[in-house]
């Protein structure tokens, strides 16, 4: 009866067991994570093998599934994860992951996030490129806020830090631990021309601040675009 449970639990990946379920999480993280950049593809926030997508398998020590870098997301499989370490060393698969890796590990350090997603859709380019010089952008009176954690009316201000975008990931990864501290409340920030980050306990739910952020985006970058020529 033993034998016959774990060898089903072992197949139908339903083990409960730690010793089993961490090479399933890491696997079932990757499948997760390429269904949703695979998804964002579609909708064009990750063209042009841009944007990049990380999930927490272990915390202690420290191991995240993590997209490896110039891939196209339209065709993102689990084979194309990787499992890294805070050090970014790699542990498992081929391939390097993103220079952006340091700012994955920011976020899980700084919002004890169990998934990390980061899109470059034209919105989030307008957005961060139009309201930079304010430092951020609020967004406020929407119903769709709701769909971010935590938040229960349309009442709520949403502060969205814009950051001037580098490609020097160290420096760039301290200002967004400077940001996260700055703002506990925060559920993304944009790299200014660049793109948006956001996160989640799970893939899902940082699936769904991605859906959330992207539409207020739209939105606000239509209605300014509406009231200039109406
Ligand atoms: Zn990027």
């Amino acid at each position: 009866m033993g034998k016959m449970s774990s060898r089903r639990s072992r197949h139908s990946g339903k083990a409960k067991r730690p010793q089993a379920t961490r090479p399933v999480s890491f696997v079932k993280l990757a499948e997760e994570l390429a269904g949703i950049g695979r998804n964002f593809y579609e909708r064009g926030w990750v063209l042009g093998t841009s944007g990049n997508f990380s999930a927490v398998v272990s915390r202690k020590p420290l191991r995240l599934a993590i997209s490896s870098t110039g891939l196209d997301k339209g065709s993102l499989a689990p084979a194309h994860f990787l499992e890294m370490d805070s050090d970014l060393k790699i542990i498992r698969g081929k391939g390097r992951p993103s220079a952006e890796a340091l700012l994955h590990l920011a976020i899980v350090h700084g919002r004890e996030a169990g998934a990390v997603l980061h899109t470059h859709s034209v919105w989030s380019t307008v957005l961060s490129s139009a309201h930079a010089a304010k430092g951020g952008v609020a967004l406020e009176g929407y119903e769709m806020l709701k769909g971010l954690e935590g938040v229960r009316t349309h009442e709520h201000r949403e502060w969205l830090p814009i950051l001037e975008n580098s490609q020097d990931m160290t420096e760039l990864a301290r200002v967004v631990s400077k940001t996260l501290g700055e703002h506990s409340a925060i559920h993304g920030f944009l790299l200014r021309g660049h793109g948006l980050y956001t996160w989640g306990t799970s893939p899902q739910e940082a699936k769904r601040h991605v859906e959330i952020l992207e539409f207020l985006m739209e939105t606000v970058v239509r209605s300014h675009t509406l009231a200039r020529i109406s």
